[in-house]
């Protein structure tokens, strides 16, 4: 039998990322094994009005790269087949009806019970099962009947979701059971937590999956990362593209114990990522990125940056920062530099203003005024750039062009204008 999972997210607004690596779990498994992943929305207990939730979750997912087999359904789809089958289970007698809802009778005595695909054996006593409602008195079916009636009809063939819903699975056994279907497989993931321990959540930091993309994560990156969580392929190895993980994730190494969100390891692991780049390729992102930012900044000149921040930069969110100085003048610092009127006719002489030449003439002021290169370049720096950490010097000379690095030394010189917009 080959392999049908569903990722069933509720449409209750950005997708969390606790709930994409659930997603992310269970495409690996589906891909891995040749299988089919699916995408449900489990609107039974929100609304039919889902739009843009269920736009959201699609949005987070296709960025990420987990593509999903069939159509895309809705919970909410099924509710004449879930009063059906509610119907059924009165007949059949599994089933009462308690001031209009419908109850699942549930066993008294012994217990339920299932081998988990994460964590073993479990069971529980069916006394602490209550008759579950399965369709309300307005006659809306609940998540935990539909839920499972929905992974039969689909032929899920493994359920993998999140430790919450531990408590949910004796119930549903016991549904799937009363309706005479198969049972599914069951796994349950470990939560995941912040740096103190808690589940994790706003305080620690980004929570959901546009969150990250908005500062400055690439899908990659963000990928492997989370496929770490609770995950390991040999304890030691921490860069896989997406190809080795498919190849190489099986259940039975992914871990019990709840998985700690190091946001110091997403940054590293961006960082890693972004250097890997193609240069042609990192240009688009930076453009695509500062695009969806809202920053209109010309696209020539940022790919023209990229090479100048590539190396230095671990998320695109650090771009304005670090070389938005290319794009706006920067507030002009006042800079005590003797060295500026003699940098500025150096510079004035450059032609053409090219970094190898700038950088020629600049090391040969630096002698001449018998200075060292850091000491005679750090004020051109800070008057040109507005900080004192920047992109290479001559790279960011040249691309501002003469007249505009011109205009800076000399504003800063004198004290400095305010600062106004280069372009
Ligand atoms: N809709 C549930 C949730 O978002 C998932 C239920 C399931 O996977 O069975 O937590």
């Amino acid at each position: 039998m080959s392999v049908r999972v569903r990722f069933a997210p509720s449409p209750t607004g950005f997708l969390h990322i606790g709930n994409v690596h659930t997603a992310l779990f269970n495409w690996l498994f589906a891909r891995h094994e040749g299988g089919e992943s699916r995408l449900r929305i489990e609107n039974t207990d929100t609304s039919r009005e889902v739009a843009e939730a269920t736009e959201q979750i699609q949005e987070s997912l296709r960025w990420l790269g987990l593509d999903w087999d069939g159509e895309l359904t809705f919970q909410l789809d099924r509710m004449e087949r879930c009063r059906e089958e509610a119907q059924r289970l009165l007949d059949e007698g599994h089933a009462y009806e308690d001031e209009g809802a419908i109850r699942i009778r549930m066993p008294d005595e012994g217990v339920t019970g299932w081998t988990d695909l994460i964590r073993g054996h479990i069971e529980y006593p069916n006394d602490k099962l209550e008759d579950l409602v399965a369709v309300r008195a307005d006659g809306r079916p609940t998540y935990n009947f539909a839920s499972p009636i929905e992974d039969w009809l689909d032929g899920i063939t493994h359920v993998l979701r999140g430790e919450d819903h531990i408590s949910n699975t004796p119930k549903q056994i016991r549904i799937l059971e009363a309706l005479g279907a198969p049972l599914p497989e069951y796994g349950h993931l470990a939560n995941i937590l912040g740096d103190d321990g808690r589940k994790l959540s706003k305080r620690h930091g980004d929570v959901t999956v546009e969150e990250f993309r908005a500062d400055g994560y690439i899908p990659e990156a963000l990928f492997n990362f989370l496929a770490l969580l609770g995950w390991s392929y040999d304890d030691k190895t921490t860069v896989m593209s997406r190809e080795e993980l498919v190849e190489r994730f099986t259940l039975d190494r992914v871990g019990a114990s709840p998985a700690v969100f190091d946001y110091a390891k997403l940054d590293w692991l961006n960082g890693v990522y972004l250097r890997a780049l193609p240069l042609d390729e990192y240009a688009n992102r930076l453009v695509t990125y500062l695009r969806e930012q809202g920053y209109d900044w010309d696209e020539e000149l940022v790919r023209r940056a990229a090479p100048l921040v590539q190396e230095k930069i671990a998320t695109l969110r650090e771009f304005p920062a670090f070389a938005g100085f290319l794009f706006a003048r920067p507030e002009a610092t006042a800079v005590d530099g003797a060295v500026l009127p003699a940098a500025a006719d150096a510079l004035g002489a450059v032609e053409p203003f090219e970094s190898d030449r700038i950088e020629a003439a600049l090391r040969e002021l630096a002698e001449r005024l018998g200075l060292k290169p850091r000491d005679a370049f750090q004020p051109i720096r800070l008057a040109v750039t507005g900080s004192s950490v920047s992109p290479g010097l001559f790279e960011s000379l040249e691309l501002l062009g003469k007249e505009e690095s011109l205009a800076r030394i000399a504003g800063s010189g004198r004290g400095g204008p305010s600062g106004s917009s280069a372009r």
